[in-house]
């Protein structure tokens, strides 16, 4: 028989009253779950004793992959396979047309508030990608620790805006968590490091993932911390060590602009290999199988790889003196550097950040667990299982918050590495006499003009009592809580008159919308396409319209007879009637006669440009 336990007075709760919790570090290349057991944080392995669960989705006809599997499938089937949710999450249509040149993936972008993802198995929105990755790390919790999560911690980088940060709450909404909170992923490394306890001072947060680089600068004052700036570059990371490596064996082994892409997928694990390899040995051996099914080897030693990357590291120190100087600090004011992210398992980079800092940095935690780790004591924190402990984490806002005023610009109520939580106001009037209403448009950005910004949310305040332009006091006040979600509200201040907004950011979803989200997908999948191409036939058929009537009102009474003109006339009014319709095809067949009508025309025209292109010139030029 099991003995009965008693706690000691005032020490630890009952067993059976320790709340299940867990931290969540949702990374762009790897995402962990770690969790307070026995007074330790720890990540948790899966089955196999691996501990990093690739952040990649594979959605295949008949299920979804999740992690390893998935990532083993992406080099077959790149276009199911989505490995970059976290780049894309809370991003609007806009954004993705920059992001999305880049990655392999078919987005559909019409008639939808979030981006979606074309697949096998419907159309998927980067939220529910995120939220396979949170289900099979909170599963692996619930197993390991063999109960159900009282909340989870999901760590999310500084520099997330509102939408981001809604999305990734969306994320585990869908993934049927409860979030406790979001925690900026620097606060969660400086937290596992103990670093509150340790001492006052300023401590820098250097975060070298896969793809991302971010440099966070936080000041610890009497046990709080406050993230007094950040940096980084979206676009650089392990992923580049790799490519220069690439590079460097292409050029060695003489392949030259390959378009054999397994040849290059090839090249690409094996520089990833020898550069994770370099981190603990001078030298290593690389071997490649080129396309003609030769084996091409070679020796890459530290120096030269040192020499490949320095120009990358560099770019990363420049970006952690900018921040520095945001802060408003120098850099010798930096008391301690935390090492986070694998790629700062490279020796030149430790080595180039302690020079930059002049101190060791701190290493003692595995970087690729560290933000993990962290996330899982301040869940601990959070569940109630440490009633004593109180720890504040206090974050800065990374982006200005504004309203936008006349003439399209941004008023900044609440300015960029600002602590949160935080609430500003400011008062506004009306523009013209007997306005009853104001539309309150909420935008981040630095920039002026709001289109510029990014549009966070818009609502209206109704039943002002008419008065002359100017004499309404409107005050608007933005809110931002300790998870960095804003409530906004305004008040006209001679009449009480109020509106308030919970604020759901432009990209972010509604509860329903959420519930709504996977049937909508699959429902409206085929519509989607169609609207789509139905709209680029449209655009096409005026286009032609256009370029017809342009050229009919420089030339047409000169090269064409009237009885040719009424034809070509007649021909252009059908188009313009059929491009009116929602018949994709009648459109298309209405260019193509148009363009039949008038191929006669067109030949004349360009007979006529030739000549005088031509003219006055000596026909031996043109030969
Ligand atoms: P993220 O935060 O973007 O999800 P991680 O912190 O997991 O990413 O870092 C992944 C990157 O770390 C990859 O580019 C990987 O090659 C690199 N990495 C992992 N181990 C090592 C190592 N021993 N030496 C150098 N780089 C490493
Ligand atoms: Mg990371």
């Amino acid at each position: 028989m099991a003995l009965l336990q008693i706690a000691e007075p005032g020490q630890s709760q009952a067993p059976h009253q320790h709340k299940l919790a867990a931290g969540i570090d949702l990374g762009t290349t790897n995402s962990l779950v770690a969790s307070v057991r026995s007074g330790q944080a720890e990540t948790l392995p899966d089955a196999e004793g691996h501990h990093l669960l690739p952040s990649v989705v594979r959605y295949r006809t008949d299920g979804i992959d999740v992690g390893r599997k998935a990532k083993a499938g992406e080099a077959a089937d790149p276009l199911n396979t989505i490995s970059s949710a976290k780049r894309l999450i809370g991003r609007g249509v806009q954004d993705i047309k920059t992001l999305g040149n880049q990655l392999p993936y078919r987005f559909i972008q019409e008639h939808t508030a979030v981006p979606r993802i074309q697949t096998v198995a419907g159309d998927i929105s980067p939220i529910e990608v995120s939220a396979e990755v949170l289900k099979v790390l909170s599963d692996r919790a619930e197993e390991t620790l063999g109960g159900e999560l009282s909340g989870v911690v999901i760590t999310v980088p500084a520099y997330f805006d509102e939408a981001q940060r809604q999305a990734t709450k969306d994320a585990a909404k869908l993934a049927g968590l409860h979030v406790f909170r979001l925690l900026n992923e620097p606060t969660a490394a400086a937290v596992a490091y103990g670093l509150d306890k340790r001492a006052e001072g300023i401590h820098a947060i250097y975060d070298l993932g896969g793809g991302t680089f971010d440099i966070s600068i936080l000041r610890l004052n009497k046990g709080v911390f406050e993230v007094m700036a950040t940096g980084g570059d979206s676009a650089l990371g392990g992923d580049d060590l790799d490519r220069v490596v690439a590079e460097w064996i292409m050029l060695q082994a003489e392949i030259i602009e390959s378009t054999d892409h397994a040849l290059l997928k090839r090249l690409m694990r094996a520089a990833c290999e020898a550069k994770e390899a370099l981190s603990n040995a001078n030298s290593t051996t690389i071997d490649i199988t080129l396309a003609d099914g030769k084996v091409w080897q070679t020796e890459l030693n530290r120096d030269t790889f040192n020499q490949l990357v320095d120009p990358l590291i560099k770019k990363t120190l420049m970006a952690c003196r900018r921040a520095v100087r945001d802060a408003g600090l120098t850099l010798d004011e930096v008391n301690e550097v935390v090492m986070v992210g694998g790629s700062t398992r490279v020796p030149r980079v430790r080595e180039k950040v302690g020079e930059l800092f002049g101190s060791q940095p701190l290493v003692d935690i595995d970087p690729d667990r560290v933000v993990a780790v962290g996330a899982a004591i301040q869940a601990d924190i959070l569940a109630g299982n440490k009633p004593d402990d109180e720890m504040l984490l206090l974050d800065v806002i990374p982006l200005s918050l504004g309203i936008e005023t006349m003439g399209g610009l941004s008023e900044k109520l609440i300015s960029r590495n600002t602590t949160i939580p935080v609430a500003r106001a400011q008062e506004f009037t009306t523009f013209k006499d007997g306005q009853t209403a104001i539309a309150i448009h909420v935008v981040q950005g630095e920039r002026e003009l709001v289109s510029d910004c990014r549009s966070l949310a818009r609502f209206e305040l109704r039943g002002i009592p008419p008065m002359v332009a100017g004499a309404a006091r409107i005050r608007v006040t933005l809110e931002v809580d300790a998870d960095g979600l804003l409530n906004v509200s305004a008040r006209e201040m001679s009449s009480g008159v109020q509106a308030s907004i919970e604020v759901k950011p432009s990209y972010g979803l509604t509860d329903s919308e959420i519930e709504t989200m996977l049937r909508d997908s699959i429902a409206y999948a085929s519509d989607d396409k169609l609207a789509r191409s139905l709209r680029e036939q449209q655009v096409e058929a005026a286009r032609t319209i256009e370029a017809l009537e342009a050229a009919l009102a420089d030339d047409g009474d000169r090269l064409l007879s009237s009885e040719e003109r009424v034809r070509v006339e007649a021909a252009l009014e059908t188009l313009r009637g059929l491009s009116q319709s929602n018949d994709q095809k009648q459109i298309k067949q209405g260019i193509e006669e148009l363009e039949r009508v008038c191929g006669f025309y067109v030949e004349r025209r360009m007979n006529q440009s030739v000549q005088q292109a031509m003219s006055g010139h000596n026909v031996e030029e043109f030969k």
